[in-house]
């Protein structure tokens, strides 16, 4: 897989800021955020998209979410809620190709939309 920006904020070679990190998830805020709280949660191990999400690597998309649950509790979100999405490849907008989840909240959020 080709190295991308998220790679480079795993290794520390780009700032970041950093909310949440464990042995094998990292999570920071959105550099461009869509709502007052826009963190992306991303695993250390290199996945590029969600089709290459393997059965294996379940409990670690697990953690992903488990992360994603535990900052939103810390941001003061968790009750009002908010909104955790997938971008996979071309139709989905994926920018970056290193799987990550967003969280956003902080605000109403619109109803998904088809487009
Ligand atoms: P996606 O379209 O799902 O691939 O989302 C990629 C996200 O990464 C976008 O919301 C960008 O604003 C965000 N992003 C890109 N570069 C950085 C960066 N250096 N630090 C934090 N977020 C970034």
């Amino acid at each position: 897989m080709t190295e991308t920006i998220f790679s480079k904020i795993i290794n520390r070679e780009l700032p970041a800021d950093i909310v949440y990190e464990d042995d094998q998830v990292l999570a920071f805020r959105d550099i461009s955020p869509q709502a007052p709280v826009h963190v992306l949660v991303i695993p250390k191990l290199e996945i590029a998209t969600a089709n290459d999400i393997r059965p294996d690597q379940a409990e670690l998309v697990g953690k992903m979410v488990l992360a994603a649950q535990k900052i939103a509790l810390d941001e003061g979100i968790a009750e009002d809620g908010y909104r955790l999405v997938m971008n996979c490849n071309r139709h989905g907008c994926q920018e970056v190709f290193h799987l990550h989840l967003h969280l956003i909240g902080g605000r109403q959020l619109r109803g998904i939309s088809a487009g």
